[in-house]
């Protein structure tokens, strides 16, 4: 689906998948005009299809295009386009366990100018993969590196945006994480350097002994739509929940002194996956070879029976894709 000015939304298609032609001068190339989105359809037993809270992505995507100054894609724009793609190509949507179709609506402005200004046109896509595990190893815990040379986002930038962006400030990250033998990295505040943001694609919680979860608050994190979930979860059983804060010290010595027992990273991709250790250049938190925490993995399989149809949506997050 295609937007200008003039015209607002329009010319909504499913077109065979393949390349598209941009003019070399269209803005998102030169200077990163874009956002996206990221969510799975999942198959149920009985064959259905269903996304997992697709309004929250929907509106998500409206943050970010606020924020990188693109057009607002209406949420039933957004669910529709779904439903599209599944009405021609449902038959991707995998069925073996814990499998499903990644889904990834993106935005980006194609005007051709040099020039530093809004782009006034602009196209709206959804492209579809079937995924798997997202670790290879599946659940089991994982290693991170803590980044000390680079941030992700400052504040007033663009952190708490969906865009390319702030992956491509990553990558150089996550390539140093990859060397040290680490699956992600982990961001720490630009400013100061000492609170817990995120890790390259998915939020951090922690879990205390007494069996409160902490997450951090920052304006420059992407608001997951996984860690939102995950936190109900945990309210619903009970636990204390709270969005603050955190500095790294604050994590080193709760695990020192055993007041930390658990900590996991979640996201679409990696659904709930625990952290084993984090390592840093002076420092080691956790060992490599720590098992799964019992809350982790309780918090995993109740969400993923919700969004496998195991289990009753008792929130109503599911939005059925397919026409039934
Ligand atoms: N942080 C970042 C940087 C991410 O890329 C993602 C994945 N979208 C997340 C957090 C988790 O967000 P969600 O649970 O909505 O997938």
């Amino acid at each position: 689906i295609c937007w200008s000015g003039k015209g607002g939304w329009h010319r909504p298609r499913v077109q065979p998948y393949g390349p598209i032609s941009l003019d070399p001068a269209a803005a998102v190339l030169h200077y990163g005009q874009e956002i996206f989105e990221g969510l799975k359809a999942y198959r149920h037993a009985d064959g259905s299809i269903w996304s997992f809270r697709p309004d929250a992505n929907a509106r998500r995507m409206q943050r970010s295009a606020h924020r990188l100054a693109l057009p607002e894609l209406p949420v039933e724009y957004f669910i529709d386009s779904l439903r599209q793609l599944i009405a021609v190509d449902g038959d991707w949507v995998p069925s073996a366990p814990e499998t499903s179709l990644y889904l990834r609506p993106y935005m980006f402005a194609k005007e051709a100018f040099l020039g530093v200004r809004p782009a006034d046109k602009v196209a709206f896509y959804v492209i579809a993969s079937p995924a798997g595990a997202y670790f290879h190893g599946g659940v089991a815990p994982v290693s991170i590196w803590l980044s000390t040379d680079y941030a992700r986002a400052g504040r007033g930038g663009t952190g708490a945006a969906k865009t390319g962006g702030n992956y491509a400030s990553s990558l150089i990250a996550q390539a140093e994480a990859s060397a040290q033998g680490c699956a992600q990295v982990m961001f720490l505040d630009s400013a100061e350097g000492t609170y817990l943001e995120e890790l390259g694609g998915m939020n951090i919680v922690l879990v205390y002994r007494d069996g409160s979860l902490v997450t951090p608050k920052s304006d420059s994190i992407l608001e997951g739509i996984t860690r939102d979930s995950i936190l109900q979860l945990a309210r619903d059983r009970g636990h204390t929940v709270e969005e603050r804060p955190v500095t790294i010290d604050e994590w080193r010595e709760g695990a020192e002194s055993g007041d930390i027992v658990e900590v996991f990273a979640c996201g679409t991709a990696a659904v709930v996956t625990p952290i084993a250790q984090l390592k840093a250049a002076n420092f080691t938190i956790g060992s490599a070879d720590a098992a799964a925490g019992e809350i982790t993995m309780s918090l995993r399989k109740e969400l993923t029976d919700i969004q496998y149809g195991r289990e009753e949506d008792r929130h109503g997050w599911l939005t059925r894709l397919d026409a039934g």
